[in-house]
């Protein structure tokens, strides 16, 4: 189990990338949920080591995280947002030079290990192509691959399909569904499938603070009852945003489709939606800003 408890950051500049977060993470995939700008890889980077909070700790089962960071590198895979692979390498070559780098000296388990692991993440077939031919697929997959040298109890993939194609997203998913069946693996993403896809365990972070979190199937019963659908003419969206909580619109035929967050059904012509993790996600982050925006009001 990984405990994050009271972990603030704040940078030169001033951003407040984390503020007071606590966290509780088991065994299993947990989906770190936010926008761009939230705080996640300040996070993930901190959890990984490579960064120091201004206050706080992490606990991972009895090691302090913050304190004893050779453990925490001894069980830890990262895939950070910008994975670098040496282009005229291929994937043998490059997993074969990490394996080394881990202390793996014989040449023969390096190789069976090698083995083991392209055929996990599907690369076998191209693992004599080089990187820089890989797609964006291949690349996060190869990105795996090397994460789960040295049998990590803790794997962290930062923001991981951005940027894949469905089918790609599809295969990469799979893949990490296998492995977070054993251990802790934490994801960062700002795309909501990623999370009701795939995660047990979820939290929804803006601004650096902890919105929400739990389950995803619990976190969306909770909004039971509670979500309203309309279809409107585009002209008439500002008026229903002015009159309305809405959380979400989309474009449908030329016309819009507007979600609303509401205790009871709202006056006009709505019906009754089940709620969806992203409806939970936008109208955490709404009211987020509303209140940021009301405190700063107050504040000027
Ligand atoms: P996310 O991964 O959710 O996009 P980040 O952790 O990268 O969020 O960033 C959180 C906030 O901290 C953002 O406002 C970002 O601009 C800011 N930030 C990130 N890194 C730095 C840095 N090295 N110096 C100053 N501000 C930073």
């Amino acid at each position: 189990m990984l405990k994050i408890s009271n972990l603030s950051k704040t940078y030169p500049n001033g951003t407040k990338a984390l503020q007071e977060v606590n966290l509780e993470i088991p065994k299993g995939m947990f989906g770190l949920l936010g926008p761009n700008g939230a705080g996640k890889s300040t996070l993930m980077r901190t959890i990984s080591t490579l960064q120091e909070p201004d206050q706080g700790s992490i606990s991972l089962d009895e090691i302090d995280v913050l304190n004893d960071k050779r453990s925490v590198r001894e069980i830890l895979g990262y895939l950070p947002q910008e994975f670098g692979v040496y282009p005229k390498l291929t994937a043998v070559e490059m997993l074969d030079h990490f394996a080394m780098l881990k202390g793996i000296k014989d040449r023969k388990e390096r190789k069976a290990l090698v083995k083991a692991l392209l055929e996990q993440t599907n690369l076998y077939q191209v693992r004599n192509r080089k990187l820089g031919g890989y797609s964006g697929g291949m690349k996060q997959r190869f990105g795996i691959a090397q994460a789960l040298l040295g049998n990590p109890k803790l794997i962290i993939v930062d923001e991981p399909t951005a940027g894949l194609d469905p089918a790609e997203r599809h295969r990469f998913h799979n893949l990490l569904s296998e492995i977070g069946e054993n251990i802790v693996v934490v994801l960062s993403t700002h795309i909501v499938e990623d999370v009701s896809d795939l995660c047990s365990n979820m939290a929804i972070i803006n601004k650096g603070q902890v919105l929400l979190a739990g389950d995803p199937m619990e976190v969306i019963k909770q909004a039971e009852g509670k979500v309203w659908q309309t279809v409107i003419e585009k002209s008439e969206l500002p008026q229903y945003q002015e009159s309305y909580n809405v959380i979400s619109s989309r474009l449908y035929g030329g016309q819009v489709i507007v979600r609303v967050m509401n205790e009871q059904n709202p006056a006009g012509q709505f019906t009754a939606e089940a709620p969806t993790l992203e409806d939970v996600y936008f109208n955490a982050i709404k009211s987020n800003e509303a209140s940021a925006q009301a405190k700063e009001a107050t504040t000027a």
